[in-house]
């Protein structure tokens, strides 16, 4: 894994994929492999969700390598964007 795309958040779950699955499901042939695709998909994402509310409301960021509490706290910078996600728990861990 790259430093780059190492703190990334969960993408969008892709709307055409969950029509998809409506569509193989009502066709009476569930597509068992995008139903786990997306099942994933949607739970990764929620899980971020929860980790930004978390850093909102309590004002501690999760490391997203371990699962840590980061020493740093959450701030935002002029553009409305936050530090979550970026950096390391404790420097030089990972
Ligand atoms: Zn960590």
């Amino acid at each position: 894994m790259t430093g780059q795309d190492k703190f990334h958040w969960a993408k969008r779950v892709s709307r055409r994929d969950i029509q998809r699955l409506y569509e193989s499901d009502a066709q009476g042939v569930l597509d068992e492999e995008l139903l786990d695709q997306v099942h994933f998909a949607i739970h990764a994402r929620v899980s971020d969700m929860f980790d930004v509310r978390e850093a909102q409301q309590t004002g501690r960021v999760k490391c997203r390598e371990c699962g840590e509490y980061a020493r740093e706290p959450l701030r935002y910078n002029a553009r409305g964007g936050t530090n979550a996600g970026r950096g390391e728990c404790h420097p030089g861990k990972h």
